[in-house]
């Protein structure tokens, strides 16, 4: 009880503090309140918990051992540079069979899903690279845990961290599952994260460029479909979006030369035709 009224007061006194700064010691304050209530065991913990409520809703993953591995194989290199970013999250992702929607996030505990359609949608290898790198962004940022903290009580983050109370981590997953929580960043979040995302793929040799062409494609299709677009609801692509993301690849001289449209293509092709039947 003593460890808990510590937690609490130390999470209190942040919060005063939150109140009176800048947007940029805010966001420090909040990511180090962050840090401080939920550990990485805790965040893991929440992160299989929405695991299982994602399954409890009916969602299906991509079985193609083809497809998996590909994946797999594209982020598994992501996630080798994420965790020298944040050492401590075991990362994973997951591919959900489901062609008609173009989206993708991350949640607690290192976990990425990227849906069938977006890999249908992606005309490269590289553009494919640019999402995973940028929802990688999100879970080294610790995003996904501000918004934790500011979505729910510190009563109830406090029990999940001290683990005294096995309900509170399951509450906070079917919230995050509930409301999209774990979808929903702030610009400021959003920018962090493609700034990462270019990095990462440039970092692999991809043309950290492909990031913007996909921004495009989706800009395109968001007139005859937006419905099927989920991620430009959590993504606004914004003029200044783009922009800021091509000055900042220019500025940083970030470069990559892998595109491996052919190698994407034939999984397109895979997915595309076990979509049709
Ligand atoms: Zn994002």
């Amino acid at each position: 009880m003593r460890h808990r009224s510590i937690v609490l007061s130390f999470a209190a006194a942040l919060l005063i503090v939150v109140a009176g700064c800048s947007a940029q010691q805010r966001v420090q304050t909040e990511t180090a309140l962050a840090q401080a209530l939920i550990s990485d065991q805790q965040s893991a913990q929440i992160g299989e918990q929405v695991h299982a409520q994602l399954q409890s809703q009916g969602v299906h993953y991509v079985s193609d051992p083809e497809v998996t591995r590909y994946v797999e194989g594209v982020a598994g290199r992501i996630f080798d540079l994420a965790r020298r970013d944040r050492p401590g999250v075991d990362f994973h992702v997951h591919v959900i069979d489901d062609s008609k929607t173009v989206n993708a996030f991350a949640t607690p505990g290192g976990h990425v899903y990227v849906y069938s359609g977006l890999l249908l949608l992606a005309e490269n290898e590289a553009e494919m690279a640019g999402v995973l790198a940028h929802e990688s962004g999100h879970i080294v940022g610790r995003h996904i845990e501000r918004a934790m903290v500011n979505s729910y009580g510190l009563q109830a983050l406090a029990a999940v961290a001290l683990g005294n109370d096995p309900s509170a981590a399951k509450q906070i997953a079917a919230g995050l599952v509930g409301t999209g929580v774990m979808r929903a960043h702030s610009r400021s979040e959003e920018t962090e994260a493609d700034e990462y995302g270019a990095r990462y793929a440039s970092r692999l040799d991809y043309d950290p460029n492909a990031m913007i062409t996909f921004f495009q494609k989706l800009q395109a299709k968001e007139s005859s479909g937006p419905s099927a677009l989920a991620w430009l609801n959590t993504h606004p692509l914004t003029a200044d979006r783009i922009s800021h993301l091509t000055d900042y690849i220019r500025q940083n001289n970030l470069h990559g030369s892998v595109l491996a449209a052919e190698r994407h293509r034939a999984i397109r092709a895979k997915l595309g035709a076990s979509a049709r039947g």
